[in-house]
């Protein structure tokens, strides 16, 4: 059985649902996982706002505009006056729910429970798309399977002990269809994996079932090599190991987020990522194998700020790395790359809002030294200590290219360069023609 996990630009129209079912059938069994048509969560944030604001009017002039979009998309739906009728009614029991926090006092669990309308819309169209079509087909909630414990993470164990008996209950199906991103609280209440957490549902769901794969379908062919915006001729990277799609995922939304993965990662259960526009194409299989000495991909983050602070403090005290973090924590500023001599340390971050209390803190400890506009780039792939070569390999591409600073150690799977942003098309086209 495999997890099938689709996003809210896959099933953002009609015709995008058709697609999907489609590609749904070629296997009997699997469980899908939806997001909400795309705009969706955003149109249930903004009349979440509303009932915030005491905004009745705005909420309801939103829910209106919202509920025109998907009677259209029923429309398209549908071939029969049957199933227009029963998804129709079925939405106007959703926006009639949405309308009647009018009259009631605006509190968390209303904005929860606001939110968790999308994906139950999404699934029950497709469901009864592929219901009018003749299929078998279950529609299982996620509120009656997912769960937060009371520390706000994910329940495995609940999650695995109440779905494995929903399936066990029935399991005569062509598709069992799910929400992603909606869960329940610790208390029992309507809740979610937060922005974008339909990735999660689907590794949760995954692993609790020892799925044989969990496929994530997006509008990409993957993980590619290298910024197909900067360099030409990149390819997709067909195989990552968990540890190498950690290190990337922090540069850019292309790749799944790591905690979204960890589920999988922990149950052994591959993440394959494909793409809906171009199914036939391989994709990007993510799994426990390590593949030794291939170098997997580069990736570049832009607009990351350097700070360097030298200080003869530095030299034999103990400590001083210490006093030097402390001020970032305390503004709540997280630190990506550092390199470190023995007279000064330098170091990155992405987030500059509390660019000038830090540096003025730092003053007390040493001379500053900023540089702004500058982008990390990193190579990815089996970079153990022992695996000979690999470095000047790296470094001798990037020759003719000033590097501020350069990080390898950290893990085996990552060296990372900061270079000017000025320089990033040079760096990144220049390691594709040396390494790929
Ligand atoms: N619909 C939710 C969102 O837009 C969850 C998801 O799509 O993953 O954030
Ligand atoms: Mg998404």
């Amino acid at each position: 059985m495999k997890v099938l996990k689709f996003g809210g630009t896959s099933v953002g129209s009609a015709q995008r649902m058709k697609n999907v079912c489609e590609l749904v059938l070629k296997e009997r069994g699997n469980i899908v996982v939806l997001s909400a048509m795309s705009g969706t969560t955003n149109a249930l944030v903004e009349i979440a706002g509303y009932y915030e604001r005491t905004n009745a009017e705005g909420a309801h002039l939103c829910i209106n505009k919202l509920r025109e979009k998907y009677l259209l998309e029923i429309e398209a739906l549908h071939e029969s006056a049957e199933y227009r009728e029963k998804t129709t009614a079925f939405v106007d029991s959703v926006f009639a729910l949405l309308h009647s926090f009018a009259s009631t006092e605006y509190d968390d669990k209303i904005e929860k429970t606001i939110l968790a309308q999308g994906e139950i819309m999404s699934t029950n169209m497709v469901t009864n798309y592929l219901q009018e079509k003749g299929f078998k087909v279950r529609l299982i909630s996620a509120l009656d399977f997912m769960r937060l414990g009371e520390n706000g993470e994910p329940d495995s164990a609940y999650i695995r002990k109440h779905l494995t008996e929903i399936l066990n209950s029935d399991s005569d199906f062509d598709v069992c269809i799910t929400q992603g991103f909606i869960t329940r609280d610790a208390a029992g209440n309507i809740s979610n994996l937060q922005r974008g957490g339909s990735d999660y549902t689907a590794s949760l769901i995954g692993a609790a079932l020892r799925a044989e794969e969990i496929q994530i379908w997006t509008d990409i062919d993957g993980m590619h090599n290298n910024d197909p915006r900067e360099v030409e001729g990149t390819s997709p990277v067909p195989h990552l190991s968990f540890e190498e799609a950690a290190e990337l995922a922090y540069f850019g939304a292309k790749i799944l987020h790591p905690t979204c993965i960890q589920p999988a990662r922990y149950a052994g259960v591959p993440v394959r990522l494909l793409n809906t526009m171009d199914p036939s194409a391989a994709g990007t299989v993510i799994d426990n194998r390590m593949v030794p000495n291939a170098i997997k991909a580069v990736a570049a983050k832009d607009n990351i700020t350097a700070i360097k602070i030298v200080s003869s403090r530095m030299l034999l005290a103990a400590g001083f790395l210490n006093m030097v973090f402390e001020v970032f924590e305390r503004y709540n500023t997280s630190i990506d790359m550092i390199t470190t001599s023995e007279v000064g340390v330098s170091l990155t971050i992405d987030n500059t809002s509390k660019l000038s209390p830090i540096l003025d803190e730092l003053k007390r400890y040493g001379t500053i030294v900023v540089d702004k506009d500058m982008c990390i780039i990193c190579v990815v792939g089996d970079l153990r200590w022992g695996n000979v070569g690999f470095e000047s390999r790296i470094t001798n591409a990037l020759h003719g290219i000033p590097l501020r600073m350069i990080s390898f150690g950290g893990s085996d799977h990552n060296i990372s360069f900061l270079v000017k942003m000025a320089d990033k098309r040079k760096a990144l086209q220049a390691l594709s023609k040396a390494l790929f």
